[in-house]
């Protein structure tokens, strides 16, 4: 698991957790190797500054197999989520930490959603409460491991899911469901 994290803050803020790929930048299905190919949603910028000017704390929450696969180097990697940590700041908004998971599925690793570890190594760093915090992400894996951790999850809606998976995430318990990124966390917001 790679963990970042930005200067600290007071935790008795209302948090909430994001997915990066399909949820932030849009994503690809031979993943994003470097800064050129990490392209905003511009609904996520916004929802991001409005999610800053209303001090609510934002958790990435990411699988990243690329690296594990051998897709990315390193300095690609770390290249990516600076650039993306710096043009979120210059939207107004502000990404507070970031769990990655690195592993490819055949690792059976923990941490790889759906598997609820990100989410958990999260809270207990960040002392975070998991009941009660939003978990938004736009695949199944996301839902489950926001269920299995015991957030309240989320589902942003970009059109890319199969219907059997929207069948899934409509079985888990109580998963609202939008088409952007502002919408979502103008819900955090009620
Ligand atoms: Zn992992």
């Amino acid at each position: 698991m790679l963990i970042w994290t930005n200067s600290c803050r007071c935790n008795n803020r209302k948090s909430v957790f994001l997915d990066r790929d399909g949820v932030i930048n849009i994503d690809r299905p031979d993943y994003i190797k470097n800064r050129h190919e990490l392209e905003f949603y511009p609904d996520s910028l916004k929802a991001l500054r409005l999610a800053t000017e209303k001090d609510i704390n934002v958790i990435l929450i990411s699988n990243q197999s690329a690296i594990n696969r051998g897709l990315i180097s390193w300095q690609n990697f770390w290249d990516v989520h600076h650039h993306m940590v710096r043009r979120i700041a210059e939207e107004g908004g502000r990404l507070d930490a970031a769990f990655y998971c690195p592993h490819r599925p055949d690792e059976n690793c923990s941490c790889r959603k759906p598997s609820p570890g990100l989410l958990v190594n999260a809270s207990r760093l960040l002392k975070i409460r998991l009941h009660g915090t939003y978990m938004i992400g736009d695949r199944l894996k996301d839902l489950q491991a926001a269920y299995r951790a015991g957030c309240q999850g989320i589902l942003l809606d970009r059109g890319c899911l199969q219907k059997e998976e929207l069948q899934e995430i409509s079985d888990l318990s109580a998963v609202k469901r939008y088409a952007t990124l502002l919408e979502a966390v103008r819900e955090l917001l009620r």
